[in-house]
């Protein structure tokens, strides 16, 4: 297991489209997958349209080990959709790996999907049933064969159609040969914005991506809405009434990229707040604040600032530990922790320090942590975390792990104290996060267990993927 990636949940999925003629648009692709990396290494896509064909190439790894200058400069066309994709083990296939491409009555249709489908087993079943053969282990496939069923109508009106069959978390890009469309699902659970590029659109699951590219951010796309781009320039429709608004507020915890801006709120500014309202709620006469790099910067910023002690990097990661990293064996397993993130003695020795992370799901990392900072010398060690302790399983997208691995889940506060040593452990409040998420209405799901939506009783990860 790896100790440290391991004990943080994981995105499942990012998005990028672009329609611009007149543009190389696989290189712009290729860029703004890059900037949306962190929500995806496992495999990489591009589809591009020349307006009567679409072209797609694909691959396990990320960005840069998929997309050589050449294989990118054989994808011409007017527009492009890219994704990149973490999957659960044992279902890491190439197979999987997006856009999907289907060929069908009406010509060719790419899809890229981030989010699960609550419902994918049951239609799975019934296309099944019918005669549907599926490709992939996917619900993105169930999406895609239910647009394809429903194309008599015009892509728009088949995606609506598709809108009221499915439940659960998407954001999707579908393009056929003239058009992109994006849609959000009617809870906005995942995150889907729209750019412009010149006269020209493009969507993006985060707003860095279209810094990246030099675009300007024009709005989010809103929950339940239908949006097209094309030669005509944007156009947009209502898919599905809105239902619960619920963007997932771990987008702000910890995947997104803090330069990014979801839903009117930027991430970075969030995540500090998260650590003014920890300063309001469990104040520590402390010497030092470190955080854990990276998404418990911010915090850890907000609380030394709100109560005027030094922030200091009293951990440094090593930002070149990649997906190729090597596991020690079982002897050298206390090395794994140290290769990606070592303490700096030089800030800890002989001080009470307070050290902030965003989240424990399984606690394994955290003791690794906690006994570092304490082999340094530290007097005393605060772990404070800047989300309510994650109790429940995300059914929207995200692998939190099953519900008896999550350490909340078993063992109480004091217990989970214990657990990872340290002298204090708190964590944020559910009302002290949503006072630094603002007044917009999140999904808190994990945390309180109140889906926004129905939720299957049994629920497989193989059975429905990104
Ligand atoms: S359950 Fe948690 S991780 Fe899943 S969408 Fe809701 S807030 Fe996000």
């Amino acid at each position: 297991m790896d100790l440290l990636w391991d004990d943080k949940p994981k995105e499942e999925c990012g998005l990028f489209g672009i329609f611009a003629p007149e543009k190389e648009i696989a290189r712009l692709t290729y860029y703004g997958l890059y900037a949306l990396q962190h929500r995806g290494q496992e495999s990489a896509g591009i589809a591009v349209s020349d307006g009567r064909k679409i072209v797609v190439e694909k691959g396990m790894g990320l960005v840069s080990e998929v997309f050589s200058p050449d294989l990118l400069a054989g994808l011409q066309g007017k527009m492009a959709i890219g994704h990149v994709r973490y999957s659960t083990t044992g279902s890491s296939l190439l197979s999987n790996a997006q856009p999907l491409v289907v060929h069908f009555q009406n010509g060719m249709m790419a899809l890229a999907h981030n989010g699960n489908l609550t419902n994918a087993v049951e239609i799975r079943q019934e296309l099944g049933s019918q005669g549907t053969v599926f490709q992939t282990t996917i619900d993105s496939e169930v999406i895609l064969n239910m647009i394809a069923r429903y194309r008599r109508h015009s892509l728009e009106d088949a995606i609506i159609k598709t809108m009221i069959d499915i439940k659960g978390a998407y954001a999707l890009l579908i393009m056929a040969e003239d058009k992109i469309v994006g849609a959000r699902d009617p809870h906005g659970l995942r995150p889907l914005c729209i750019g412009r590029l010149g006269e020209r659109y493009c969507f993006a699951s985060e707003s860095c991506a279209l810094d990246t590219i030099g675009a300007e951010f024009v709005r989010d796309v809103k929950p339940g809405e239908v949006v097209t781009i094309d030669e005509a320039g944007l156009h947009t429709r209502f898919g599905t009434p809105q239902e619960r608004i619920a963007p997932c507020s771990f987008e702000y915890i910890y995947f997104a990229r803090p330069d990014s801006t979801l839903d009117n709120l930027n991430v970075w500014e969030s995540r500090r707040q998260m650590g003014v309202q920890l300063a309001k709620e469990c104040p520590i006469e402390a010497d030092v604040i470190i955080p854990v790099p990276d998404s418990g910067t911010p915090a850890a910023l907000g609380y030394a600032q709100t109560l005027g002690i030094p922030f200091e990097e009293g951990l440094l990661k090593n930002r070149y530990v990649g997906r190729t990293f090597i596991q020690p064996t079982q002897e050298l397993r206390e090395v794994a922790v140290r290769i990606k993130l070592n303490a700096n003695k030089q800030v800890i020795r002989g001080r009470r320090v307070v050290m902030i992370d965003d989240s424990i799901v399984r606690g394994t990392t955290s003791s690794k942590l906690v006994e570092m900072v304490k082999g340094c010398g530290a007097k005393e060690v605060h772990l404070l975390i800047s989300s309510p302790p994650v109790k429940y399983s995300c059914y929207y997208g995200i692998d939190t792990a099953e519900r008896e691995k999550l350490i909340a889940n078993q063992m109480n506060i004091d217990e989970i104290r214990k657990f990872v040593g340290a002298d204090t452990l708190y964590y944020l409040s559910e009302e002290g996060l949503k006072k630094a998420l603002g007044s917009d209405p999140v999904c808190l799901a994990c945390f309180n267990g109140d889906y926004p939506t129905t939720v299957p009783k049994k629920f497989s990860k193989e059975d429905m993927e990104c």
